[in-house]
């Protein structure tokens, strides 16, 4: 079977693992302090503006206390977003307030926000569709005219960016996953910025229960090391240097996967122009970056099921990302949200990941066509 979505990994980080096992410490110590300023460096920001985190959907449930929403709130989400960004907002006591997105990139505009502000709206959870940046100008125009806290779920757009700027950083927060299926991968993991270092801040002892940083496991002076003070009653939720450890190698190798995700892209966009019944991702603004997160292609005569399941028996899976918030009973949301709906009907996600071969993309667009010749 065709992976849609596969980790590269390799001896490097292996190598990389076994020197932590030979130090003796394998917890949040020097090599996660490394990656941090790493990873702040790649996306053109320093350490006082990140964090990391165990995983991005914890950078979202958190999202809610660091930008103090409180029950009674509302908090907009694009229908087409992860379930957790939904969650975070219902677990925080705020209101779930969905917007539509755009038809084809399934990112949401400003016109879709604005529809659903009111005087109760205090922030916007934005997801860039599979590392495709949404429109940052309209978007935080917007969000400064209403005072909307804005925070970007980059997920999968961990080198993406919007006129220059890397995507995550426009927004009072941004974070990136780091989970088995992302493209620097290192189990599970995220990174968090945050464009107030006072409010990163703030989140470095919210992740590790409240803890002042004076005390705890920062603490090596103090006559009496035990003792501890709390702001907040904070989480656990910090990095060990294993995870570390593949993620420094795994950054190295981001140029590198980049030039290959690209190249699937361009081989998708030459071998299937030219089938009438499928819409291929728009071209991307001069000035934006993608990730090449996800290949999506659309297909217009209503047999987007019915593809999957062809290419599926054919040995190559697919998906279909992110299924709408508003079609899930148990977050009660009514309304019409038409594009949201084309999307979860026609989109699908191709195979894209590194280690594609030419033989398997050869076999991927041989079949897509063969299930045109068969059924369109
Ligand atoms: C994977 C993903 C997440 C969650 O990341 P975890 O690190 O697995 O919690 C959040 N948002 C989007 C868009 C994702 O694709």
């Amino acid at each position: 079977m065709i992976n849609v979505f596969q980790p590269s990994l390799g001896k490097e980080e292996l190598e990389r693992i076994s020197q932590v096992f030979e130090s003796n410490w394998i917890g949040r110590g020097k090599l996660t302090i490394e990656f941090e300023e790493k990873f702040a460096e790649y996306i053109g920001s320093t350490k006082e503006h990140l964090v990391t985190a165990h995983c991005c959907s914890e950078g979202l449930f958190s999202s809610m206390h660091l930008c103090g929403i409180q029950p009674g709130d509302e908090v907009i989400v694009p229908s087409v977003s992860f379930v957790g960004a939904g969650n975070a907002v219902c677990a925080s006591g705020a209101k779930l307030v969905l917007c539509d997105v755009d038809k084809r990139t399934l990112n949401a505009r400003a016109a879709d926000i604005e529809k659903s502000v009111t005087a109760k709206t205090k922030a916007v959870i934005l997801l860039h569709f599979g590392g495709i940046p949404c429109e940052m100008d309209e978007i935080m125009k917007l969000a400064d005219a209403y005072s909307l806290k804005v925070i970007e779920d980059c997920a999968a757009g961990v080198c993406s960016s919007y006129r220059g700027q890397a995507l995550g950083t426009f927004g009072d927060m941004g974070m990136w996953s780091f989970d088995a299926m992302k493209i620097l991968v290192c189990g599970d993991g995220a990174a968090i910025h945050f464009k107030n270092p006072e409010m990163r801040e703030r989140a470095a002892r919210w992740f590790y229960f409240g803890l002042e940083t004076k005390s705890g496991y920062e603490n090596s002076v103090a006559q009496k090391w035990w003792e501890f003070d709390i702001s907040s009653f904070g989480h656990r939720s910090v990095w060990n240097d294993v995870t570390a450890a593949m993620a420094l190698e795994q950054i190295k190798k981001l140029p590198v996967f980049m030039e290959k995700r690209k190249a699937v892209h361009e081989f998708y966009n030459e071998a299937l122009k030219d089938i009438e019944w499928l819409d291929l991702p728009l071209l991307l603004p001069e000035e934006s970056k993608s990730s090449f997160y996800f290949y999506h292609i659309q297909v217009k005569n209503g047999k987007r099921d019915k593809l999957a399941g062809f290419l599926r028996e054919n040995g190559i899976y697919t998906t279909y990302r992110y299924f709408p918030l508003h079609r899930v009973p148990g977050y009660g949301i009514s309304g019409e949200f038409p594009n949201a709906d084309y999307a979860a009907d026609n989109t699908l996600c191709l195979p894209m990941h590194q280690n594609l071969s030419a033989a398997d993309l050869e076999l991927i667009a041989h079949m897509v066509k063969e299930f045109g010749r068969r059924y369109c």
